[in-house]
């Protein structure tokens, strides 16, 4: 394997990314930004990281803020539990980062991936990372169609990457082929015409370059339907933390009626769940806001409307909830869904119909 390792570093040294996580041997840095990038693009997380590391620059001052001010700054990033664990793992080290593989893989929130990213660049440990990008690579370069989300898969594709690692220079090596995965032989149209591989790429060869790796599941997606109450009493509103296993645990949201399907405005009107949170005779005015609206996650399609619910000052409706400021909003972590509605809406110009894509 001393060919691919030798072709694979040669093309990092003419291409690799400039990250600013890559200058530094810091355990820390380097967790927060594997953390970040477990499940967003290099492109999004830059900016988050930056912001990120400026507020938190160590172990300390992430174990000592709290679970809302990290939430804060993870807004938008999606997929959360992330920051939760993040949080909870920062508390949990006691202001010692660990050294052994180990004792990292046991952090929360640290996978097999996470913790060989870690050991191998601020340690430089020999531990191969396997993430989508090498799972690529390898499929593709050694022309393996093993569905890569079986057992047999997994187990078979983590032998590979170790037996491919360039085990004096994990770093390196580890680096390399995380950018060659992301920049050269990407999921569609891969460079294969410039790739220093080619000759000796097995899928190249045998024309399964689309096919390659192979899945065996496809994961089903599943649509919801989320009514939110965008609530004006004079210059409050009232907002409420969502605290159950699910999608934006412990972030922030407007009260929400949740439906099985479609809840037209006549429907929504008329529903058992709206009467609820209103108090009965009192003088209320309704109107749908945003309707409509498409906000793709990764396993979820949530159908969302929109509607601001004016009530006097001292109303005692919505009861249950947290009475605030209007101004004191953004103090508050929501979701992306929720933060384009407060951007758009709460000072801004309604637009109708709009599709809204991110995590
Ligand atoms: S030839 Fe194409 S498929 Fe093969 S490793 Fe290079 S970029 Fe990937």
């Amino acid at each position: 394997m001393d060919f691919f390792c030798k072709r694979l570093l040669a093309w990092y040294e003419e291409n690799k990314r400039d990250l600013p996580w890559r200058e530094s041997d810091n355990p820390y840095l380097i967790w927060i930004s594997e953390i970040i990038l477990q499940q967003t693009q290099v492109k999004q997380g830059y900016g988050y990281y930056l912001r990120f590391i400026e507020r938190f620059p160590d172990l300390l001052s992430l174990s000592e803020a709290t679970e809302e001010e990290v939430m804060k700054y993870w807004q938008g990033l999606g997929y959360y539990s992330r920051a939760r664990n993040l949080h909870a793992a920062a508390r949990s080290m006691q202001g010692v980062f660990p050294t052994t593989y180990q004792e990292v893989r046991a952090l929360k929130g640290v996978g097999e991936y996470t913790a060989a990213a870690i050991c191998s660049f601020a340690y430089g440990m020999p531990y191969a990372v396997v993430d989508g990008n090498v799972y690529r690579v390898l499929a593709r370069y050694l022309g393996i169609d093993t569905p890569i989300d079986t057992t047999a898969g997994k187990k078979l594709f983590a032998a590979l990457a170790d037996e491919m690692l360039d085990k004096k220079r994990p770093a390196l090596y580890n680096q390399s082929i995380m950018d060659f995965g992301a920049l050269q032989c990407t999921p569609s149209k891969p460079e294969c015409h410039t790739c220093p591989l080619s000759d000796s790429c097995v899928a190249l060869a045998k024309g399964c370059v689309d096919q390659w790796p192979v899945k065996q599941h496809k994961v089903k997606s599943v649509n919801r339907y989320f009514n939110y109450i965008y609530v004006r009493m004079g210059a409050y509103t009232v907002l409420k933390k969502r605290t159950e296993a699910d999608i934006w645990r412990n972030l922030f949201e407007f009260p929400l009626i949740e439906s099985p399907t479609h809840l037209s405005e006549e429907g929504f009107l008329r529903s058992g769940e709206l009467a609820d949170l209103l108090i009965p005779g009192e003088e209320v005015a309704i109107r749908p806001v945003w309707l409509n609206v498409k906000h793709v996650l990764s396993h979820r399609v949530i159908y969302a409307n929109f509607y601001e619910v004016v009530l006097s000052e001292n109303s005692a409706a919505f009861s249950g909830y947290l009475k605030i400021k209007q101004e004191e909003l953004e103090q508050y972590a929501v979701s992306r869904l929720v933060h384009l509605f407060i951007e758009k809406y709460v000072d801004g110009t309604p637009k109708k119909h709009l599709k809204i894509k991110d995590r």
